[in-house]
């Protein structure tokens, strides 16, 4: 079976074919590098994203998040359940940690309030 895919490595976004045979990975054609090739195996083995949304402060203002390393794809609507139940301490600076453990990642501010 052939799967194609888009690169969302970096925004060049080239079509990455992915030949399988069952779940064993046969070849990777089309990437021009070699993240390509990481991403559509990644993608067909254990597909991962990186969430970025904001949070809740304590004074009801948002704040800017993201987590700090992608996480399962199929863990996202949790991990979006738990974020939107947080609220963050104010004052907050870029990379202060919100939430320390999240699937695999922590969730880190992106912007700074007071
Ligand atoms: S294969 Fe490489 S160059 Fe192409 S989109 Fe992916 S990261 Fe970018």
């Amino acid at each position: 079976m052939k799967k194609e895919l888009t690169c969302i490595a970096c925004p060049l976004g080239c079509t990455v074919t992915v030949t399988l045979k069952g779940k064993e990975i046969i070849s990777v054609e089309g990437n021009t590098c070699p993240r390509g090739k990481e991403y559509a195996i990644t993608e067909c083995i254990a597909p991962v994203r990186t969430v970025t949304t904001t949070v809740k402060c304590t004074d009801g203002s948002l704040v800017a998040v993201k987590t700090a390393r992608p996480i399962p794809k199929d863990k996202m609507m949790e991990a979006m359940r738990i974020i939107n139940y947080t609220v963050a301490t104010l004052p907050i600076s870029v990379g202060d940690v919100i939430i320390e453990e999240l699937f695999g990642s922590s969730v880190v501010a992106t912007a700074e309030k007071q």
